[in-house]
């Protein structure tokens, strides 16, 4: 592994466009589990991706809601990991541009993050399906929601749905993050099984001679379009790099 990072730091230094796309991975450490490695959410009985469809979401919210909240609790309960501080710190040395996030659980905000794209939403926000009001987070929201009940919509009792993609609705933010992709020097992915799409995608909007690098536990469908391809934890490998 040594000569994989020295070749990534070598290529940190030298860019001047670096992007990182994250998926659940760079949050597990925070103790909120990914969907398909082994002790992920589709491992644990009654979740699979029906439950996160938004067909399933309005005919029985109920469900949602009762599934989520474990899920929920632990998001709120989450800090950033050690790869959210150290992508915060490269942002902050101006080499990172943008962070592509498939994650909901707003951590590279909780970091401190700046310019990262939502692309799956997140749950600071939460939509009416009847009368399409919106409203910010507050503890009533929470406390529903960590009870596995339906918020509500205070203006007209509907249900309220959190602003994050369901599997059956367009993602947010595409477009941006293609043109972050595209000018990238640097194309870095974390923690991602890069089989949901259109996420999985978007390394091919890079350019060709940018560098394109994916850490990942376990083998992806594109490690063979990558350069460097680690299958170990995030965060033991970036402490290799000391930039925090
Ligand atoms: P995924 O579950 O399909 O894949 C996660 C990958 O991360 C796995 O291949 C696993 O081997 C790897 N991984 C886990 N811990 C790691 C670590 N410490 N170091 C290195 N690799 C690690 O996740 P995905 O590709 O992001 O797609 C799942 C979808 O589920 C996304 O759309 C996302 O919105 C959603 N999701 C989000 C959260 C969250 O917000 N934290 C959690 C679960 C699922």
């Amino acid at each position: 592994m040594r000569q994989e990072i020295d070749t990534l730091m070598e290529y940190i230094q030298k860019c001047k466009s670096m992007v990182v796309i994250t998926g659940a991975g760079i949050s597990t450490k925070a103790g909120i589990p990914d969907f398909r490695s082994q002790n992920g959410i589709y491992r644990q009985g009654g979740v699979n991706e029906t439950l996160f469809h938004i067909e399933a979401f309005r005919e029985d919210p109920a469900t949602f809601y009762k599934t989520f909240a474990p899920l929920y609790t632990s998001i709120l309960n989450a800090q950033p990991t050690y790869t959210h501080h150290f992508l915060k710190r490269l942002e902050e040395l101006g080499r990172l541009k943008t962070i592509i996030t498939q994650n909901i659980d707003g951590l590279h905000h909780k970091a401190g993050s700046k310019n990262v794209i939502e692309i799956h939403g997140h749950l600071r926000q939460w939509d009416c399906l009847e009368c399409r009001a919106s409203y910010d987070t507050s503890e009533e929201i929470e406390k529903h929601v960590q009870k596995g009940e339906i918020p509500r919509c205070v203006a007209c009792g509907g249900v309220l749905k959190p602003h994050v993609v369901f599997f059956g609705e367009y993602v947010m933010g595409l477009e941006k993050a293609m043109q972050a992709v595209q000018t990238a020097d640097l194309l870095v992915v974390l923690g991602s099984s890069l089989v949901v799409y259109p996420v999985a995608g978007l390394p091919g909007y890079r350019e060709e001679e940018s560098h394109f690098v994916i850490i990942n536990r376990e083998p992806t469908p594109l490690d063979e379009e990558a350069e460097i391809v680690i299958h170990e934890d995030m965060d033991e490998v970036l402490k290799h790099l000391g930039f925090l």
